[in-house]
């Protein structure tokens, strides 16, 4: 079988989280959070970093952080994992869905515009499969109503933004830079991975107090009373044996780019022209990342992702179908969220798209194979 995701691991993460057992530092006391924290967040040219236990916890945080809650309204894609709306609901506010925009899958900013009301307090764009979202809309939006932006970098490492395309002035910016909180997973399928991880970054030095207060239980800051605690916080900290890999693998960034990319391109050279397959777009505004291979059938080919799964499975090639929208999900309809509510774009999305293996230890010839497989399940081999 040819595995959908593999972690790319080497001795340099080897030798760092030997170095974290060695010296007597698995907690999250221990250098590796600090200097993965400060290394992240100025590869990203962010001021703070909060190193946390997962994607999922750093949604969570930067909700309670933004002190979002009962009465308060987010703006989100109904496309994304269910983190994003969770995050939401666990804090007693209202998610508020948004269809995507149906080339790229990101969420679509005259909708979300269109979904506004006096409670929204704040929106919550996620760069899908590591294409980023067009994000100048969403800022417009955001400072004309105070909203503030939790933007989801979780499957877009080092991806990036034209900000101000139509201006003289326009510039690429990274993502993980473009909201007042922006948060990272680094879960094993993702780009840098420690295991399971995650993080926030902020420019905002009251916001990111706040942040490693709720991550560690809300313990009063000294000299007050240890054990006086605040608010109701979270033990949501990084081992710093986890976060050994993180510094190991950010100093390899570049590296870990440039093999996604070549894995991108070696799928589209050979995987191009087959009528039945839509294939990634890269907008002109946007650097993507291809964190995964994400493909998706034309709608008039008869081909479902899950139909073609058990074929590329029969063929011993692992696959991954598209998330299902927020509004699709029974847990949420059983709480009485999103009723009636349909996404066209997003529905399409879910039952005509799958990804590819993509791990950056996937060979040139695994990836030749599974376009053959491809291939001859479409009967153009
Ligand atoms: C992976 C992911 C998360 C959650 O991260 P975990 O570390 O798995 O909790 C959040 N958002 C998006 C878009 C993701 O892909």
């Amino acid at each position: 079988m040819i595995p959908v995701n593999e972690p790319w691991l080497t001795e340099r993460d080897v030798e760092l989280a030997t170095e974290a057992v060695r010296a007597g530092w698995v907690s999250s006391a221990g250098p590796f959070v600090e200097a993965f924290e400060t290394g992240w967040a100025s590869y990203c040219g962010r001021k703070h970093g909060i190193a946390v236990t997962s994607g999922t916890a750093a949604l969570q945080l930067a909700v309670r952080g933004l002190d979002l809650g009962p009465d308060d309204e987010v703006i989100l894609p109904t496309f994304t994992i269910v983190s994003c709306a969770l995050a939401v609901v666990y804090a007693g506010a209202k998610p508020v869905l948004v269809d995507i925009d149906p080339r790229t899958g990101t969420i679509d900013p005259a909708e979300a515009a269109a979904r506004l009301t006096p409670k929204t307090r704040a929106i919550m764009p996620v760069h899908i499969y590591g294409h980023p979202v067009d994000m100048d809309p969403i800022h417009s939006l955001a400072d004309a109503n105070g909203l503030a932006v939790i933007e989801d970098s979780a499957e877009a490492h080092g991806a990036e933004y034209l900000t101000g395309r139509s201006e003289p002035g326009a510039r690429w910016v990274r993502c993980g830079n473009l909201g007042t909180l922006s948060i990272f997973s680094f879960y094993a399928n993702k780009m840098v991975t420690t295991g399971e991880g995650g993080m926030l970054l902020t420019d905002d030095d009251t916001l990111a107090d706040r942040l490693r207060g709720l991550r560690n239980l809300c313990f009063g800051a000294e000299p007050a009373r240890r054990f006086h605690h605040d608010d109701a916080g979270f033990n949501f900290r990084m081992t710093n044996l986890q976060a050994a890999l993180g510094v190991a693998q950010l100093e390899r960034i570049g590296e870990i780019l440039s093999r996604k990319r070549s894995i991108a391109e070696r799928y589209e050279d050979r995987l191009s022209g087959q009528p039945a397959l839509i294939l990634p777009v890269e907008k002109s505004w946007a650097r993507p990342v291809c964190w995964v291979y994400a493909i998706r059938f034309e709608e008039d080919s008869g081909w479902t992702a899950e139909a073609f799964a058990s074929a590329l499975k029969a063929k011993g090639v692992e696959s991954r179908p598209f998330f299902l929208g927020m509004h699709q999900q029974p847990m949420f309809q059983q709480r009485g969220l999103f009723a009636g509510e349909s996404y066209p774009f997003s529905e399409r999305w879910s039952l005509q798209g799958l990804y590819l293996p993509s791990g950056l230890a996937l060979t040139g010839r695994q990836i030749d194979d599974v376009c053959v497989a491809v291939r001859e399940i479409l009967g153009t081999a």
